[in-house]
């Protein structure tokens, strides 16, 4: 029997594919669409996901073909540069098209030995205490121990898991599209950034040899997978900068609202939700695919753990324990962050003192440390701040810790020497090292670099093992 079926071939689930195989987990990955989709929505990574994708080895592969820009104007567009000395190895947005991160984790997972399977739709579920079938739009079925739903903000599996996804729906919609001006850059640039001083969601810039365009729509569309017409975006841009800057030729126009949404629960027996299927908020931040990377990154090893038999009491549960609140935060940020880019004086005002506000080292800190995503920690029950706490890079005598977090696997990183994974060896990695970064005698690392446990008393380290990895073997 198939271990994991994955459905929804996005970021999210392909991400999760991708370290699924890492501990040998059968997965079949079921994507509805032929071939990848040339739209260009997300536009880049923030630090914790070159953090995770540095975990697994790979993130050379994006920084070999993003750019790097300066994090400043994350929060609400306002612009104020990044405080210094953030604290992560990537202190820096990396600039890349959604298609092009889609396409490297793809080539991640198919190397990494993921079944992808395109053109086949879920359309249908019912699960078992062995199992959970699948049904295809095609009229056939596969089952698998586990269904993981990535399947984006109009889950077919959420709906069929009969999961509830309270929020609010879209109240405005913006158009988006990629295409040809018929003006000099130069001349459309600064009446463009004058337009952009008070509407935020308006804005025209260079990509790929063409242009991206957003602009308000005109209303909120009754179907949005009706795609909008060149003529949508030129009477919406005459509306909102008095020229249409002569767009011509696009490549591809589309749609998005600011619909946000969190499912109520993110697990129903072996049916999993993770990314969009998730949660949907507005795109202010640059945060959904973030997001959605990372609950993959927190669910693989736990699904895993389940597959081969040795995951602990209640560990599938702590995936909506830990990324239920996280994915909370997020949508809570961007409902701020759409108040405080609206055009009528009272939220201008508002952005105004916001503005001052920003000006202050810790208040900048702290609000691009949410966007970033580097300062969460999952609530382990620990009085020690470091405990629940993802791992930075640390400088170990043997060179950066992430390179000895490839494969996945719990790590000791022992300061002491003295300590010992014992019956755990075979999940457990016991890494006997020093650095002057880490201020704990020794640390119990889980797969996804949070921190489970910090100390020095054997044990006490039993006890976390046991709680994390299982039974001793
Ligand atoms: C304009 C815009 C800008 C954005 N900018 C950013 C940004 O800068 N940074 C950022 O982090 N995020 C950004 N986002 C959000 C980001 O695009 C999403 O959060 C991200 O795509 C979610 O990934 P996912 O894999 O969870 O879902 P999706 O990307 O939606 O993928 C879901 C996949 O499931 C497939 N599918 C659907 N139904 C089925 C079915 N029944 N059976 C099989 N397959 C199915 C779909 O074809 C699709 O391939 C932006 C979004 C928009 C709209």
């Amino acid at each position: 029997m198939i271990d994991v079926i994955i459905a929804g071939g996005g970021p999210t689930g392909m991400m999760l594919a991708g370290e699924l195989r890492l501990h040998g987990v059968r997965v079949v990955l079921l994507e509805r669409d032929e071939e990848p989709t040339e739209v260009v929505r997300a536009l880049g990574l923030h630090a914790r996901s070159l953090e995770i994708l540095d975990q697994r080895g790979i993130v050379d592969r994006f920084l070999a073909l993003g750019t790097k820009h300066p994090l400043a104007g994350f929060f609400a567009g306002i612009d104020r540069p990044a405080p210094e000395r953030l604290d992560t190895k990537y202190p820096h947005t990396l600039g890349l098209p959604q298609p092009i991160t889609e396409r490297l984790l793809t080539e991640h997972a198919v190397e990494s030995g993921a079944e992808i399977r395109r053109g086949r739709t879920v359309v249908g579920l019912a699960q078992d205490d062995e199992g959970v079938t699948v049904e295809l739009a095609d009229g056939t079925s596969l089952r698998a121990r586990y269904l993981v739903g990535c399947d984006g903000g109009r889950s077919t599996v959420r709906k069929l898991a009969g999961i509830d996804f309270p929020g609010e729906p879209t109240r405005v919609e913006t158009l988006l599209g990629e295409m040809e001006i018929g003006v000099p850059w130069e001349e459309a640039m600064p009446l463009m950034l004058e337009i952009r001083k008070t509407q935020k969601r308006f804005g025209i810039g260079p990509i790929n040899g063409a242009y991206r365009v957003v602009v308000p729509a005109d209303g909120v569309s009754e179907d949005r997978a009706v795609m909008p017409t060149l003529d949508d975006f030129k009477q919406q841009l005459v509306r909102v900068a008095g020229t249409d800057f002569g767009v011509h030729s696009p490549r591809w126009m589309s749609r998005f609202g600011d619909a946000t949404r969190q499912a109520s629960q993110y697990r129903s027996g072996r049916v999993f939700l993770a990314g969009d299927a998730a949660h949907i908020h507005p795109p202010t931040g640059g945060q959904g695919l973030n997001l959605g990377l990372q609950d993959a990154f927190n669910l693989g090893w736990k699904l895993a753990a389940a597959v081969h038999g040795w995951a602990p009491e209640g560990l599938l549960d702590t995936y909506e324990a830990e990324r239920h609140p996280v994915a909370e935060e997020v949508l809570n940020n961007t409902r701020a962050q759409i108040e405080l880019m609206k055009v009528e004086p009272g939220p201008q005002s508002v952005r105004r003192v916001f503005t001052e506000l920003v000006q202050f080292e810790e208040v900048n800190r702290y609000l691009i440390e949410k966007i970033i995503a580097v300062r969460i920690r999952y609530d382990f029950g620990s009085s020690d701040d470091l405990v629940g706490r993802r791992i930075g890079d640390l400088a170990l005598k043997r060179g950066g810790l992430y390179d000895q977090m490839h494969a996945g696997r719990g790590i000791l990183l022992d300061q002491t020497g003295s300590l010992t994974v014992g019956g755990w060896a075979d999940r457990v990695d016991h890494l006997v090292d020093v650095s002057e970064e880490l201020d704990a005698p020794a640390v119990l690392l889980r797969p996804d670099g949070h921190v489970a446990w910090a100390g020095s008393a054997q044990e006490d380290l039993e006890g976390e093992l046991a709680r994390w990895f299982g039974a001793a073997a």
